[in-house]
């Protein structure tokens, strides 16, 4: 009892009892939660186990959002679990939990952690590499990251189980570290982006001694898989406060890590535009329920890279369209290293830049090709991106802009007259054209035009 006093009195101090909210504390009702969710939770609990939604979940409905996925803890060990249910699998070789597959849903059943004693559990930066010893519910709270995602709810109590003081947090609106702050973000560098992505997206205020040591620490996410960064950017782009994070990622001075080029972009005030622009847009689209999909995003975060080195191939006198796919080979490369863009993405982002000087064309039947491609809208969207943000003329987006909606009749009252013959474009290839943005800023008169 004195313990649970005290440990009350100093914040950041985790408890061994928990506080318990009962449903007059709070607003969270078991019809907010999945009927996959309160099944599991109902069979564990009646096999005689401890079984609570936790997490994420927990933390959007009390703060008043509407969870992605309701994750489960327990004190049943996976093999304990597993028999318990008709279709459930025991995943993962590091973490073990158990997948339930609830109906449509698939519902992830972790048992409680707890902290890991010994020496080869962290590598020379402190950060903590297993983190598979089963442990209490009071040890899983606090190896949780922050105070508010270390809160439990017991669907059939409708009750909130918190270690951590995170109801407090949630109702201050506040992000406060678990823990001390140093030793948790070197545990886990992953951390501090998670904390500037949780905050932008649940509109919380990074408490002064989690903030603190960011920027001195930002440095540690080198060390980190880039899968694991990868991952993290991705969520954080996805969240529909992309704007908000990157800007608070600067802030902190996080984005060294994990975009390395964004500093060289940013500095080019068509790149700033360019990339504002396109966030601005995912975040509308994510908050209106549109999909987004993240190659298309890295496509524009990565879009000024290629066009400088595209461009500066080019003043070499290099024949654009080799040059081009040289340029997004270079530019996916150096990414890399760092952010690790998985290959499925890559083919599409591939495809989005090597598109857009297709939009240049616009006579013949080249236009009416592109119209068919499989991915022109989103190959238009981001000329639509290009032209808004002053790299490119406007005329050409509106052009494209009418040609998609018009008729036919009105499609071949639109194109323009075709250029010189093929065989003799394609002899005098290489000597005149210099940049296709010239035939863009030239569009009525591609016939006479030097290039021609
Ligand atoms: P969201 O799913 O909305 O991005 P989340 O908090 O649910 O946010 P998950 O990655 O689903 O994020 O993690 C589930 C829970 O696992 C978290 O709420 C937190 O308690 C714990 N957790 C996740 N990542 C870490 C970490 N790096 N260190 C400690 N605990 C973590
Ligand atoms: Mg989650």
């Amino acid at each position: 009892m004195i313990r649970r006093f005290l440990a009350r009195l100093i914040p950041g101090r985790p408890a061994t009892e928990p506080r318990l909210f009962g449903p007059d504390a709070h607003r969270v009702r078991r019809t907010q939660i999945s009927r996959g969710a309160i099944d599991v939770t109902r069979k564990l609990q009646q096999a005689g186990f401890k079984a609570f939604i936790v997490g994420g979940a927990v933390r959007d409905l009390l703060l008043g959002f509407q969870p992605k996925d309701f994750d489960l803890a327990t004190d049943a060990t996976p093999e304990q679990v597993k028999p318990l249910f008709r279709r459930a699998f025991i995943i993962g070789r590091r973490f073990r939990l158990v997948h339930v597959l609830a109906g449509p849903e698939t519902i992830e059943v972790s048992t409680f952690r707890g902290r890991q004693a010994g020496e080869d559990t962290a590598d020379e930066h402190g950060r903590l590499l297993t983190d598979n010893v089963f442990g209490n519910q009071a040890e899983d709270a606090v190896r949780r990251d922050f105070t508010i995602n270390a809160l439990y709810f017991d669907p059939s109590t409708e009750s909130v189980w918190d270690y951590v003081g995170g109801v407090a947090d949630v109702k201050a609106k506040k992000l406060r570290l678990i823990g001390d702050p140093v030793t948790r973000y070197r545990e886990d560098p992953v951390r501090m982006l998670r904390g500037v992505r949780l905050a932008a997206k649940l509109g919380l205020r990074i408490e002064k001694k989690t903030a603190m040591p960011i920027p001195t620490l930002a440095p540690l996410i080198h060390n980190l898989p880039p899968a694991r960064i990868f991952d993290e950017m991705e969520k954080l782009l996805l969240s529909g406060h992309a704007v908000e994070s990157l800007r608070s990622l600067r802030h902190h001075g996080l984005h060294h890590g994990v975009l390395p080029l964004l500093d060289v972009i940013l500095e080019q005030p068509l790149g700033q535009r360019f990339i504002d622009l396109a966030l601005e847009n995912t975040d509308e689209r994510v908050r209106i329920g549109k999909s987004v999909t993240p190659a298309f995003l890295f496509a524009t975060l990565l879009w000024h890279e290629v066009l400088a080195s595209w461009n500066a191939a080019k003043a070499k006198g290099e024949r654009p369209t080799p040059a081009l796919f040289v340029a997004m080979d270079r530019v996916l490369e150096q990414q890399a290293e760092r952010l690790a863009i998985p290959r499925r993405f890559e083919a599409v982002i591939k495809e989005t830049w090597a598109m857009q000087p297709r939009f240049e064309q616009r006579a013949g039947q080249r236009p009416f090709r592109l119209l068919e491609h499989p991915r022109f809208r989103a190959a238009y969207d981001f000329l639509w991106l290009r032209g808004h943000s002053g790299e490119i003329p406007v005329e050409l987006v509106d052009w494209w802009e009418r040609f998609q909606h018009a008729d036919t009749a009105e499609r071949e009252h639109m194109l323009r007259p075709d250029e010189a013959p093929k065989k003799k474009r394609r002899r005098s290839r290489g000597r005149g054209r210099k940049d296709s943005r010239a035939t863009v800023d030239a569009p009525d008169a591609p016939s006479s035009s030097s290039e021609h």
